[in-house]
């Protein structure tokens, strides 16, 4: 009489040796013994090659902790803005309800979908960013100095607002980049927090992410700082898109380029105007397509943004 009997158990010796193998790669392996008849096989399963993990040192990479830091801050912050909007700040909405349901053009679920495909986008590039330029490694053995690291986070905010200008420009002034690529955004005439970062992929990719290699490039900051900023600015990006005006919001206080100065480049009189993102409004003061506005308060609750002339535009 035939006997079998297949059974799956861990393998210590084995699995050991393969695990000392493995230390520092950042994979961890799951062992099997399949014994059948005389026959004795050891499987290991490698279920975390982890892109997250940097092998050099053993820890998660600076690229995977900005990808957690900045999703996190991402969602939680305009997650803020979503419970406080249930039903008691419509007396400082930028527009109404029913405005936000009708005249935007893509569901949110859509715009959920979007913005997770697009951080996915932007961990693969923070990842492969950090490995290659090798500024990975936490410089231990130096110590900067607060004043140094500032004037790197403003350098940051000059080449990241003055690459956005010019890219933000381009998409809309070309029709083929404004139709296939740009217009994604402005599918949200009515802002909304989670909406902040809802782009097509390749603008996602051109401007925010390039324009972020780049400010992290030229300005010479550190992984750590990097983190700091480029959460600052996601935060700020959310708060531009919030389409709430709350009083004393700190960036409504300190910046010009404001949750106002943005909604009105959203509507429909405003799209050749306040290019600007996310921190100044310099160039769309020193190039003309500025646009003054005034924030009046609406009849029936919140405000709303009117232009108070015609700007220069293109
Ligand atoms: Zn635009
Ligand atoms: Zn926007």
């Amino acid at each position: 009489m035939c006997h079998f009997h297949l059974k799956w158990v861990p393998h210590d010796s084995f699995r050991n040796r393969y695990d000392s193998l493995q230390a520092g790669h950042g994979k961890y392996m799951i062992w099997w013994k399949i014994e059948s008849y005389n026959f004795v096989l050891t499987v290991g399963v490698c279920v975390a090659p982890s892109p997250l993990y940097n092998r050099r040192n053993g820890r998660n990479s600076t690229g995977a902790k900005l990808h957690v830091l900045q999703s996190s801050f991402y969602w939680l912050y305009s997650g803020i803005y979503v419970v406080l909007d249930l039903g008691f700040l419509d007396n400082y909405r930028l527009h109404t309800k029913k405005d936000e349901d009708e005249k935007n053009l893509v569901s949110k679920a859509d715009v959920i979908n979007g913005v997770i495909l697009q951080q996915i986008i932007q961990a693969v590039v923070a990842i492969l960013l950090f490995t290659v330029t090798g500024r990975d490694e936490e410089q231990t053995g130096s110590k900067s100095f607060l004043i140094v690291e500032a004037g790197q986070f403003v350098t940051a905010m000059l080449v990241f607002d003055t690459w956005q200008y010019f890219m933000h420009r381009l998409f809309h002034h070309n029709k083929f980049l404004y139709k296939h690529i740009h217009s994604h955004h402005h599918r949200l005439v009515v802002p909304y927090a989670f909406g902040a970062m809802y782009n097509h992929p390749l603008e996602g990719f051109f401007i925010d992410t390039v324009g972020g290699a780049l400010s992290f490039l030229l300005s010479g900051m550190s992984p750590r700082v990097s983190i700091f900023f480029f959460c600052f600015a996601t935060i700020k990006s959310v708060d531009d898109h919030c389409g709430l005006w709350l009083p004393g919001n700190p960036f409504h206080i300190f910046f010009t380029n404001n949750t106002a100065y943005h909604d009105v480049h959203h509507q429909l009189y405003g799209t050749k105007y306040n290019f600007s993102q996310p921190f100044f409004v310099m160039w769309d003061k020193i190039l003309g397509t500025h646009m003054p506005y005034s924030l009046e308060k609406r009849a029936y609750g919140g405000f709303e943004t009117r232009p108070l002339k015609e700007g220069k535009g293109e």
